[in-house]
């Protein structure tokens, strides 16, 4: 069970008069309220923006939506194809979201009526004619007008191919553009525009829907107790012939720092580089850097990230001593948590980032490397203690 301690995200924070974000550590959102925002509390008091349910009415249509959980949440790609569902339904139609993999995200607030979730299949085992399975008969429970998944590679795709070609439905794929009509996608290397009605399965492309939404979804978590044997009818994804060997970990140094989920950053506020080092091997993180900290020979030009270096998309980016000038800020805008280490509190870098730690970078990279030592030594392994971005993640979800 994951008992780290989760910030809650909609703790109450006041907005600085340099436009800062300060969170208002110990206070709870009640108290929060108590706070007179009109003059007695400093700054604007955050309060949360109540939203209304979608549709309240008996539904008599279904669009099913299915993708790959990540480490308990759906990425942003899967919160847009969620999204574009929930936009395109009208009063009398429900979004089922059937998701693979554990889930602890607020399906409501995504726009999901309904969650179906299958804790049973995991993102790093291969099991597609299970997956496909379970999708049918999903399909064969609910009959929903469309079915909806983003069209990645990391299983979501592949599942929506093999679903269509299984079930013998309509496709569409790289869809970039979809309303409650019609769905297109570019063909003939982007030079033509193809458009047709919306089919039965429909592989949205990254971006294509903006997932903030205006309304909630009612977020009924459903028991549905798939088998594995029960496939939806009419649908067989043939003999058994997967056989999974299994991911292969790889040095997260050696990984393209555009595939990294984990980076750690280095700027001319960091000084002993080999500590820095030490604590991304530890901490099983990919190496960036600010240009600065590139020209000055510290880090070699393929680790620098910006508007001359690389475009990043990690889960979690930790930027050590960087003032995130905005050359830099341009090459981490996709980054989901970024994490800001830094002795000035008015630095750029702190708007941009979600938690900023006022501290010096020597400490806090010793303090780190020290904690996750102490931590290997009390489990006894030589193990990293943190293989991925999910701990750091977690504690920022
Ligand atoms: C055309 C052009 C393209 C560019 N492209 C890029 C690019 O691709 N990538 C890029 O990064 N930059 C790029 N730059 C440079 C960019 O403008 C900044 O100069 C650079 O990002 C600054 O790097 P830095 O934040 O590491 O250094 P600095 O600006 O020197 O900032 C250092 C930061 O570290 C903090 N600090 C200092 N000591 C400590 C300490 N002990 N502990 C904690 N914090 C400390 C400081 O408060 C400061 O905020 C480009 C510039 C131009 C003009």
């Amino acid at each position: 069970m994951n008992t780290l301690k989760r910030i809650d995200p909609r703790r109450p924070f006041t907005i600085t008069a340099e436009g800062l974000k300060r969170i208002t550590l110990g206070m709870t959102a009640d108290l929060a309220g108590s706070l007179d925002p009109m003059g007695a509390a400093p700054g604007t008091v955050h309060r949360e923006q109540v939203k209304m349910r979608r549709t309240t009415a008996a539904p008599q249509r279904v669009l099913l939506v299915a993708a790959h959980a990540d480490r308990g949440a759906l990425d942003d790609h899967a919160r847009q194809v969620l999204a574009g569902a929930a936009l395109i339904a009208d009063a009398l139609t429900e979004v089922v979201l059937l998701v693979f993999g554990e889930f602890t995200g607020d399906a409501a607030a995504l726009g999901a009526d309904k969650l179906i979730e299958l804790p049973m299949f995991d993102r790093r085992r291969f099991a597609p004619l299970d997956e496909l399975n379970a999708l049918a008969a999903c399909v064969a429970a609910y009959a929903p007008a469309h079915i909806f998944l983003p069209d990645n590679a990391t299983g979501d795709g592949d599942l929506g191919r093999r679903y269509a070609a299984a079930a013998r439905a309509s496709v569409a794929t790289h869809v970039v553009e979809i309303d409650t009509a019609h769905v297109a996608s570019y063909v003939r290397a982007n030079t033509a525009f193809a458009v047709r009605a919306l089919p039965d399965v429909v592989l949205l492309a990254p971006n294509t829907v903006e997932p903030k939404l205006p309304f909630v979804g009612a977020g009924e978590r459903v028991v549905w107790r798939f088998d594995g044997a029960s496939a939806g009818a009419g649908v067989s994804g043939g003999e058994n012939t997967v056989r999974d060997l299994g991911i292969e970990e790889i040095d997260a140094a050696q990984l393209a720092l555009e595939e990294a989920d984990f980076i750690v950053s280095a700027g001319n506020g960091v000084s002993d580089v080999p500590a820095f080092e030490r604590l991304a091997t530890t901490l099983g993180a990919a190496i960036g850097a600010s240009r600065v900290a590139v020209d000055d020979g510290k880090f070699t030009r393929d680790k620098q990230i910006g508007a001359t270096g690389k475009t990043v998309e990690a889960s979690v980016y930790i930027a050590f001593g960087i003032s995130g000038a905005v050359q830099h800020l341009q090459g981490i805008k996709d980054c989901r948590h970024v994490i800001a280490v830094n002795l000035d509190a008015s630095a750029p870098i702190a708007k941009r980032a979600n938690l900023t730690v006022i501290a010096d970078a020597r400490e806090t990279i010793a303090a780190l490397n020290e904690a996750a030592a102490a931590a290997r030594n009390a489990r006894g392994t030589g193990a990293a203690l943190l293989n991925s971005s999910a701990v750091a993640e977690g504690a920022l979800a």
